[in-house]
């Protein structure tokens, strides 16, 4: 600012100068070429007087400093001239000075001397005798005045500059000091009024920048969060296929310990699997890519996991600027594919068998190929066996309405000791048949729940207590409450179950022991069904079993 100000005072200063320069310059030429005239003058008639009277030695006494003296006759022709270089043989008769001096006593003249180029001032008086005498003399020109002032204008000037310098610096500290010191916040305190609009312009600008400044820091804040606590990995490479932005899931996944070992480098330091790296590039060519990566998978400690990778290319201006990669965990998926495979193998095989066997039991009885005597034997194991289908058939229409959340949830409330008293009278015969005693230990407690599900929960378990129990074994049936909860355990002194298959066993179609269960006439979908019901309350369940010493599977259920 104090450059700028100054800049602009000097070339003030200089403008000044040079304008005043050649003004005074003008001034001064002009008074000082009228005194010269006017000595000339003066000077012209006291030697004119001097000749008049003869009071004088020689033309060489005239001779009076620069001035030049000629003395022509009436006729023009040069008689004397002071001016040693002066051509005396040319006829100065045309001369303007010698024709009015000749004619009206005294004539003068301004015209550059033919003799010394600059401006000359002539001026010529008649004699007495009639010859002329004339002065001239060089007259002092702009130049002249300017040399003889250049020394003194030189030292003004840079006084001046040097005085603007100072002045403008100070001014400008005093310009600028209560522009520093303001509180621009504050329009109505501002130092000049000049300032105000500009300063309420600049406030509100401001004002907008800052709003804009935190709605993006909030947006970024926002996506920040969303790509670092996404359980989705997230990769961003830009066109090159270099990695621009990755997160913690990422990482993770990858097992890669820190960000910075992959940043800025190509996404295959996150994965190497050709395949991928084969739909990064499809994907950067602007082609939208899915892979199931055979490559990621990882240990974790709930097992192993698998992810899918989905490629997006990212446009910008309609050109391929990048890609997008997530890693999704498709574990549950892939595992539910597999329990839905199997399940449907375990249908068809489950239903085939008996069908097979009804099919071929009842062909041979059509085609008379059995006795009489067996006919009733064959119609009881064509019976068995469709009663079985039935059963497997109902379990999993229960099974499937579990699945697709249609269970019915028409809670009522109810006793379930005394359910599960009236249960245990229906089993009294199954368990005399096999030895095995039952007892129900607890306490009633009510619980609003679906009486029909609760029945089918403790048919099952009761069921299975009897049905893999040995001779002389014993099933307790244990109901009691635990504050908003009830407890019910179902503990039997049967085969136990191998700690291997215990994981396994709430599956569906699983059992420990096919053969014995079929034998049984187990479904291999009871205990899978019991889970589904307790899930359905809102419960828990639990097994504990040791082989050959018995099992306890206890269920949590909400009571309300
Ligand atoms: P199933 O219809 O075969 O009984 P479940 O789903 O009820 O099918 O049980 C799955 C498997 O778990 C059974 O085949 C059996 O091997 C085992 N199991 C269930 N309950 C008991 C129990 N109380 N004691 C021993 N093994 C059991």
């Amino acid at each position: 600012m104090h450059r700028r100000i100054f800049r602009s005072f000097a070339v003030l200063v200089l403008a000044s100068v040079a304008v005043l320069a050649v003004a005074f310059g003008l001034l001064f030429m002009n008074r000082s070429q009228n005194h010269e005239k006017e000595a000339i003058r003066e000077k012209a008639h006291f030697i004119a007087g001097l000749l008049n009277h003869g009071s004088f030695e020689s033309y060489n006494a005239l001779r009076v400093g620069d001035t030049r003296i000629t003395l022509i006759s009436p006729r023009g022709v040069t008689l004397y001239d002071s001016y040693a270089g002066a051509d005396i043989t040319v006829d100065r008769g045309d001369r303007t000075e010698f024709i009015r001096a000749a004619a009206h006593g005294n004539g003068e003249a301004v015209r550059p001397s033919d003799t010394f180029g600059a401006d000359t001032f002539y001026y010529a008086v008649r004699l007495a005798d009639g010859r002329v005498l004339r002065l001239s003399r060089t007259l002092n020109n702009l130049n002249d005045v300017f040399s003889a002032m250049l020394p003194m204008l030189t030292a003004v000037t840079l006084a001046i500059v040097c005085a603007a310098y100072f002045l403008t610096s100070r001014l400008t500290r005093r310009i600028v000091k209560p522009l520093a010191d303001a509180d621009f916040e504050r329009t109505d305190e501002m130092p000049y009024e000049e300032i105000v609009p500009f300063m309420q312009k600049i406030n509100a600008q401001r004002q907008e920048i800052t709003g804009q400044i935190h709605k993006l820091k909030n947006r970024a804040e926002t996506i920040d969060a969303i790509i670092s606590n996404m359980r989705e990995g997230m990769v961003m490479v830009n066109a090159k296929g270099n990695v621009m932005t990755v997160n913690q899931s990422a990482l993770d996944i990858f097992g890669i310990p820190k960000k910075k070992l992959v940043v800025d480098k190509n996404i295959r330091h996150i994965c190497r699997d050709a395949e991928f790296m084969r739909c990064v590039e499809l994907c950067l060519a602007g082609e939208y890519t899915e892979i199931a990566v055979p490559q990621i998978i990882k240990n974790t400690p709930s097992g192993e996991r698998s992810y899918n990778a989905i490629l997006s290319p990212v446009k910008r201006g309609g050109v391929n600027d990048g890609a997008i990669v997530f890693f999704l965990d498709v574990t549950e998926q892939r595992k539910a594919e597999a329990q839905r495979r199997e399940f449907t193998a375990n249908v068809s095989h489950e239903l085939k068998t008996p069908l097979t066997s009804v099919s071929a039991m009842s062909e041979m009885m059509a085609n008379g190929m059995v006795k009489d005597g067996d006919t009733a034997v064959f119609a009881d194991r064509i019976s068995r066996q469709i009663n079985r289908l039935a059963l497997v058939i109902d379990d999993i229409i229960r099974l499937s309405e579990f699945d697709e959340g249609k269970a019915a949830r028409d809670f009522t409330l109810f006793d379930i000791f005394d359910m599960a008293q009236t249960i245990i009278e229906a089993f009294k015969d199954k368990a005399k048949e096999k030895n095995v005693s039952i007892s129900l230990e607890g306490y009633p407690v009510q619980i609003n729940a679906n009486s029909r599900l609760i029945e089918e929960l403790l048919y099952n378990l009761i069921d299975n207590g009897i049905k893999y129990n040995r001779e002389n074994g014993s099933v307790t049936l244990y109901i009691r409450e635990d504050g908003e909860r009830c407890i019910l355990s179902v503990s039997d002194t049967g085969i136990g179950i191998p700690p291997e298959h215990q994981p396994r066993v709430f599956e569906r179609f699983y059992r420990v022991d096919a053969s014995r269960s079929k034998q049984t006439g187990g479904t291999g979908l009871g205990l899978s069904i019991v889970k589904h019901i307790a899930e359905h309350h809102g419960g828990k369940i639990s097994l504990e079993s040791a082989e050959n010493k018995g099992t306890k599977i206890e269920i949590t259920l909400a009571k309300r």
